[in-house]
């Protein structure tokens, strides 16, 4: 009789099997994809020893998400083949065959031991036959009679005729049809069956050997790969729901805000207000709590009435602060005696700036993660940095928006400090760092480019394609002494460029690898050599 229900083992070899399997066919996909790439025109200034850390690193992550997902359905699914096996065979060991009496003579027939299972439904059907008449005839558990079932020829539609031959380990099925010339032979050979059997046996048993402990993941590495996978989940969830809520309009009047201390403040009222008339503008102590509130009075020169001039004065605080992290209410101006008395609120919290800039406060959408998971994975590190990363986005976005009014270009002007200038190196806060999509330079290196110093410079360039070195570069990474390099451009073997700051300060020297060629090629060939290698 068939055996549904195997060997443990056998579950476990054929979970495992598909995992190598499928790993094998996209190892081999990525070797394809590599291959192509590696002779491909777009990649031919690509550096090889690049090209082998990316595909590396490309594998690296496919492999990874393939083992850690086959790693977290194991369990389960070979709970489920062996419960789907042990059902079907419960079902063959524990049927009772009916009571059927003969169609032709009526004695009560007998089930003898051969019984198969059907599926949809599932259920066993039995072999019956009269021990007086010898009427065969199969019946189901149920009690319902199987019926042969003809198959009709695929050409004519008419009915088709199997007749079976068995010449000792062949057996030969002849199919024909009885209308038209229709006719299949199909040869089985139990010798070479089993031979291809054992064959396929064999290679199971093999691959297994070979690539079991590499791809199927042990227990320890296989829940900290799982732990990831959900890590990188939830982090995904997140990153879309961070860009979701942070690409609007107000987010990009925020990052646009210019946050002016109180003494900044003080100075631009006093610009704008003396010019319309305006006068002794008086700042009293701020109240500081959420909010900073700040009280002034102001005195107006032109003769007007009261009312004239707070809403002339008004506008013109509205006008001035519209950029910034600071409001003042008209409701809140008072005229006596021709002084204006207000107060000015300042704004720091990101929140209430969102607010103030006109976020709307719409309902979130519900999240994708499990709260449970999301508590959980909230502060891994993989987490982090996929927030970092939108966040990222999101201002990159935003920024690049700008340049469609401003195409060279901007300060960031954003309250951020400690921004690396990518030519020199130096560290600035927002208010002297200029934005560009490639890259950020600060006040002194976009002036010197702006005074054609040096060129604009792709600051995002891969290594082999990077258009200057600093003397900090040549320095550092070729070991050539400071005073050396010096001296070097004095002989003509450099050509550097200085640039200076507003103080006419030299801060920092660049040599365009177009103008040094001939030096890098001489001087840093070992150097090249080894990083190559
Ligand atoms: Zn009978
Ligand atoms: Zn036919
Ligand atoms: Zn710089």
């Amino acid at each position: 009789m068939f055996q549904y229900l195997k060997e443990h083992q056998y579950y476990e070899d054929r979970y495992d099997l598909n995992t190598i399997e499928q790993c094998l066919n996209q190892l081999k996909m990525l070797d394809d994809i590599d291959k192509k790439i590696r002779v491909a025109p777009e990649f031919k200034n690509y550096p090889k020893s690049e090209l082998d850390k990316d595909s590396g690193l490309i594998a690296g992550r496919f492999m990874f998400a393939i083992t850690a997902q086959r790693y977290k359905e194991r369990v389960s699914t070979i709970a489920e083949w062996v419960a789907e096996d042990k059902t079907k065979q419960d079902k063959l060991d524990n049927a009772i065959p009916p009571k059927v009496n003969c169609p032709k003579c009526g004695t009560l027939m007998i089930a003898d031991d051969f019984k198969t299972l059907e599926d949809e439904p599932l259920r066993v059907l039995f072999n019956f036959s009269c021990p007086k008449c010898n009427k065969r005839e199969g019946v189901y558990e149920d009690g319902e009679v199987w019926v042969y079932e003809p198959s009709y020829c695929s050409k004519c539609g008419k009915e088709l005729k199997t007749d079976i031959k068995i010449k000792g380990d062949i057996t030969i099925f002849t199919t024909k049809c009885t209308s038209c010339k229709y006719k299949n032979v199909d040869v089985h050979d139990h010798i070479k069956d089993e031979a291809k059997r054992k064959a396929r046996e064999q290679k199971d048993v093999e691959l297994l050997t070979k690539y079991r402990d590499r791809f199927c993941l042990s227990e320890k590495q296989g829940e900290e790969y799982v732990d990831l996978l959900q890590a990188i989940e939830v982090g995904f969830a997140i990153h879309d729901e961070i860009i979701a809520e942070m690409d609007n309009p107000a987010q990009e009047k925020l990052m646009k805000v210019k946050k002016l201390s109180i003494t900044d403040l003080e100075a631009l009222l006093n610009k704008t207000l003396t010019d319309s008339g305006f006068t002794r503008l008086s700042i009293g102590a701020p109240d500081i709590s959420r909010h900073v509130l700040v009280p002034f009075t102001i005195q107006d020169t032109v003769k007007r009435h009261d009312l004239e001039s707070i809403t002339a004065l008004h506008d013109l605080l509205k006008n001035a602060l519209k950029e910034t992290n600071w409001r003042a209410k008209k409701d809140e101006l008072s005229y006596r005696l021709g002084f204006i008395s207000g107060r000015l609120k300042g704004y720091e919290n990101e929140e209430d700036l969102l607010k103030l800039f006109g976020r709307e406060e719409t309902k979130k959408p519900k999240s994708k993660i499990d709260p449970e998971l999301r508590a959980k994975y909230e502060n891994h590190n993989y987490v982090q940095l996929a927030k970092m990363n939108a966040e990222y986005e999101v201002k990159t976005k935003i920024r690049t928006r700008r340049l469609k009014n401003e195409p060279e270009g901007f300060f960031l002007n954003d309250g951020g400090r400690g921004y690396t200038c990518a030519i020199c190196r130096d560290h600035h806060d927002g208010e002297d760092i200029w934005w560009r999509p490639d890259g950020l330079r600060c006040r002194d290196c976009w002036n010197n480019i702006k005074k054609g110093v040096i060129p604009m410079l792709k600051l995002d360039a891969h290594d082999w394609e990077k258009e200057f070195l600093t003397k900090f570069d040549i320095t550092y990474k070729y070991k050539i002494h400071p005073s050396i390099v010096s001296k070097l451009r004095r002989q003509g073997e450099l050509v550097g460029r200085d640039l200076k700051n507003a103080e006419g300060q030299t801060y920092c020297e660049v040599f365009l690898v177009e103008e040094n060629k001939k030096f890098l090629k001489e001087y840093c060939e070992k150097e090249k050599q080894n990083v190559k290698n």
